[in-house]
C-alpha cells in the first residue's frame, strides 16, 4: 500500500501500482517491509514531572525547571511514537502553555490536550491541586480552569490526607453528589471530564457518575464495569506505572510494605483491564508518565501489559490510536484515511505481529524504564 500526503493531509491511499501522480515532484518516503500506523496517542503524561521514584517531589521543583523540562520531555514522547498526548494535569498550568506552545508550532512536542491542574477535595490528594470544599467552589474551580485554556477537565477523587479527616466524615469526601455537579459543569461548558480513581470506593463513585474517562481504576467490579459500558466511560488503565514502581521498590530496596502496596495495585490493575475488555468497556491507552513513576517515552510498554492482560495486539493498538483519538476528542487523527491529517509513524516491524514493534528502542529512540 502507498499514502499520498498533500499539505499535511492524507490524499490518497492505494497500491503503488494504481498512484497517478508525477514521481518528480515528490518526496519517496521508503516503507517496504515496514508497517505504517497511526501516530500513537497517550491519553494520559504529565509533562511536568519526570517520573522516577520521586515523582510526586519533582511537581514542587521551582517553576522554570518545571517548564523547562516539560519542553524536553514532551519532545522525548514524540520521538518514541507519541505524536498527540493528553496532559492530565501539572502545576502552575503549565501544560497549557506547553499545549500552546505545541500548536503553534515553537517547540518539538506532540500535539497536546491539557487539562490545567488537578480539581480535588481539600484535604485530599495533593496540596498543588486546584482544592475546593462546596458545590459552588466547584463549579468555580471548573470555570477558572476553562477561563484559564484547559482544554479538558480533570478531577481527583482520593480519600483524606493523614491526619485531616474530619468526625465522622465519609472515606472520599469527593462523592458521587459533587462528582455529577463537577460532571454537569464541563458537559455544560462543552469540555471532556477525566476522573482519577484508584482505591475501590472512588472507583465505583467514578464509575456510575458519566465521566468520560476513568484514569488508573483498579479494583473495579463487575457493577462498575457495567456502569462504565452503559455511560459510555472509557478506561485508562496506566498499569505502567505499577511495574515501574516495582522496578524501583526492588532497584532501590523500599520497605516491604511499599513493595507490597505496589504488587496489589499491578495485581488490581490487571484484573481491572481483563474485565473491562470482558464487559465491553472501551480502552484507550495511558501511560501515567511522570505522574507517577512511569518515566516518559515508553508507550510501547503499556500496550505490551495490555496485551498480557489478555487484548489481542490489534485491540492494543486501537487503544492507542483510534480509541484514544475519539476519547479525547480528535476526530481527524487516530486511522489513516483520505482526508485525515497526515498523523502517521513507520515502524521497522509489524506491531500484529508483536507489540514490541511499538517500542522506539528498535527504531533508536528513547529507553529505559
Ligand atoms: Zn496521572
Amino acid at each position: 500500500m502507498s499514502v499520498e500526503v498533500r499539505d499535511g493531509r492524507i490524499h490518497w491511499i492505494g497500491s503503488a501500482s494504481q498512484w497517478q501522480g508525477n514521481r518528480a515532484t515528490i518526496r519517496v518516503v521508503d516503507g517496504r517491509a515496514r508497517t505504517l500506523i497511526p501516530g500513537l496517542m497517550d491519553c494520559h503524561v504529565h509533562y511536568s514531572s519526570p517520573g522516577g521514584p520521586e515523582w510526586i517531589a519533582r511537581f514542587t521543583d521551582p517553576l522554570p525547571e518545571i517548564s523547562m523540562r516539560a519542553i524536553e520531555l514532551a519532545e522525548t514522547s514524540l520521538r518514541s511514537g507519541v505524536t498527540t498526548a493528553r496532559d492530565v494535569g501539572a502545576p502552575y498550568g503549565v501544560s497549557i502553555r506547553l499545549a500552546r506552545a505545541a500548536r503553534a508550532g515553537e517547540i518539538r512536542a506532540p500535539n497536546i490536550r491539557a487539562a490545567g491542574t488537578w480539581i480535588a477535595h481539600r484535604g485530599t490528594y495533593v496540596s498543588f491541586a486546584r482544592l475546593f470544599e462546596e458545590t459552588d467552589e466547584l463549579r468555580n474551580a471548573i470555570k477558572t480552569e476553562i477561563e484559564s485554556g484547559a482544554d479538558l477537565i480533570k478531577v481527583a477523587l482520593a480519600g483524606w490526607n493523614e491526619g485531616v479527616r474530619p468526625q465522622d466524615a465519609p472515606d472520599i469526601p469527593f462523592d458521587k453528589k459533587l462528582l455529577v455537579v463537577a460532571v454537569d459543569e464541563a458537559h455544560k461548558a462543552g469540555f471532556k471530564i477525566a476522573c482519577h480513581a484508584n482505591d475501590p470506593t472512588s472507583c465505583r463513585i467514578a464509575a456510575h457518575a458519566g465521566v468520560d474517562s476513568l484514569e488508573h481504576g483498579m479494583f473495579l467490579e463487575a457493577q462498575d464495569l457495567e456502569a462504565m459500558a452503559k455511560n459510555k466511560t472509557y478506561l485508562v488503565p496506566t498499569m505502567s506505572v505499577w511495574d515501574a514502581m516495582l522496578y524501583y521498590a526492588r532497584a532501590i530496596d523500599w520497605p516491604e510494605a511499599r513493595k507490597k502496596r505496589a504488587e496489589d495495585l499491578r495485581q488490581g490493575s490487571r484484573a481491572a483491564v481483563t474485565a473491562a475488555v470482558k464487559a465491553g468497556v472501551k480502552i484507550a491507552l495511558g501511560t501515567d508518565a511522570g505522574g507517577g513513576a512511569a518515566r516518559h517515552g515508553r508507550i510501547a510498554r503499556e500496550a505490551e501489559l495490555m496485551v498480557e492482560c489478555g487484548m489481542e495486539p490489534h485491540h492494543a493498538l486501537i487503544a492507542a490510536t483510534s480509541s484514544a483519538a475519539a476519547l479525547i476528542g480528535e476526530s481527524e487523527r487516530g486511522t489513516i484515511e483520505e482526508g485525515k491529517i497526515a498523523d502517521l509513524v513507520l515502524l521497522d516491524a509489524n506491531p500484529l505481529e508483536n507489540i514490541g514493534a511499538l517500542d522506539s528502542e528498535t527504531y533508536g529512540g528513547p529507553g529505559g524504564i
